[in-house]
């Protein structure tokens, strides 16, 4: 399927397909940028030296020390790198690590940010920025925050590893899940939500057999699920994660996949129609269990404890999760919530159709 397209939505400017990275440098002219900064993270050399190839003159710099959760002390470095390079504008190259570093420079000098994703986070549509400072994960959320132009480009992504691709495609597949059960659902938010489960689904069995147009479905669903994510209000499952990430330092996308089963299955018995939803557009019989051998059976992470999380973390986090209260269709506890997290521990397997 021809998934090219270009849209202008709302202060968002989209543009997607194969090749678009040719597009840079006219992009961020429109935006009357004239001396990039371009973020990434580490050992990313070849990217970055494609983006500042493309930006044809106007790269001002490079910071390529992006961190995950986006620490700080971080953002005060690419700052100052951007001072010292003159930058009047920043082009982040990556995935969600780089975005977030990108939201939090662009967002604090008030100058244009283009945004070349090449993962499936989804970041690079959403008005949210999460940061990290002394141990603790805290989120804003203001339009300026988004990011100008997103240059969607299939051909950054195929190289993009195969454990990686597996955790970020889940990743984004939570946000359209959340979206499916979120208070300020619309019927086109659950759309999005199918479309992009399915487009998502789809292009990671294409890639499992080597068929299709497996990256355009992928990066395609990322985009899809990005809106949804920037639409509506995410519970229990982003809440978890949010907390296991900030306060733990669980790698974000790995962490998604191994929860994500395990929040469905906790909200099931609440929220029967979205799992019906998802479990339609998985084309599986039941949506916890069926994601969970999904993802298992293409080699993602199946334990919390793989990830370093251990038995006696399991207290404290169960109690930051549950701190505050948020919309989720099932009333969220910190036994609940422990009971859930001590499952995910050992990776305990989700029963069958209920
Ligand atoms: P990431 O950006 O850290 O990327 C994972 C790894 O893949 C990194 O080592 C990166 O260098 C590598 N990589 C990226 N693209 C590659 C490519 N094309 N080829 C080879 N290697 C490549 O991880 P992520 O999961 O994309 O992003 C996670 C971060 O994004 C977290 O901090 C999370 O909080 C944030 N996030 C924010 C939002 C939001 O709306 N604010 C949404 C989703 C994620």
């Amino acid at each position: 399927m021809v998934r090219d397209f270009e849209r202008d939505d709302g202060g968002l400017r989209v543009v997607f397909g194969t090749g678009t990275l040719a597009r840079l440098r006219d992009e961020l002219d429109r935006l009357g940028g004239r001396r990039a900064l371009v973020l990434s993270t580490p050992r990313r050399g070849e990217l970055v030296s494609r983006v500042v190839a493309g930006l044809g003159g106007a790269a001002a710099g490079v910071f390529d020390g992006a961190v995950m959760h986006t620490p700080v002390e971080v953002t005060e470095a690419a700052l100052a790198r951007a001072a010292e390079a003159g930058a009047d504008s920043v082009v982040s190259v990556g995935g969600g690590t780089t975005t977030g570093l990108g939201k939090a420079v662009a967002y604090r000098l008030g100058v244009p940010h283009v945004v070349l994703p090449t993962t499936y986070a989804g970041s690079e549509v959403t008005p949210v920025l999460g940061e990290t400072a002394g141990g603790r994960k805290t989120t804003t959320t203001d339009p300026a925050i988004r990011p100008d132009t997103v240059i969607y480009d299939v051909s950054l992504t195929t190289g993009l590893p195969w454990p990686v691709t597996v955790a970020s495609a889940v990743n984004s597949m939570a946000h359209a899940v959340e979206a499916l059960y979120a208070p300020g659902r619309t019927g086109a938010t659950d759309r999005m939500a199918t479309e992009s489960i399915a487009a998502l689904a789809t292009g990671l069995r294409q890639l499992a057999t080597g068929s299709g147009e497996a990256r355009a479905e992928l990066l395609y669903g990322a985009y899809l699920a990005g809106l949804c994510l920037g639409a509506v209000g995410m519970g229990l499952h982003h809440k978890l994660c949010h907390t296991l990430g900030g306060s733990f330092g669980l790698p974000h996308a790995p962490l998604h996949t191994v929860v994500l089963p395990y929040a469905m299955d906790y909200n099931a018995p609440a929220a029967r129609e979205a799992m019906r939803a998802v479990a339609g557009a998985l084309g599986v019989a039941d949506a916890p269990a069926g994601l969970q051998r999904f993802t298992r059976s293409l080699g993602g992470p199946a334990d919390l404890a793989g990830l370093g999380f251990g038995e006696a973390d399991v207290d404290r986090a169960a109690g930051l999760a549950t701190e505050r209260p948020y919309p989720n269709p099932r009333p969220v506890t910190r036994d609940g919530v422990a009971d859930l997290l001590r499952r995910a521990l050992t990776g305990q397997s989700i029963g069958g159709p209920r």
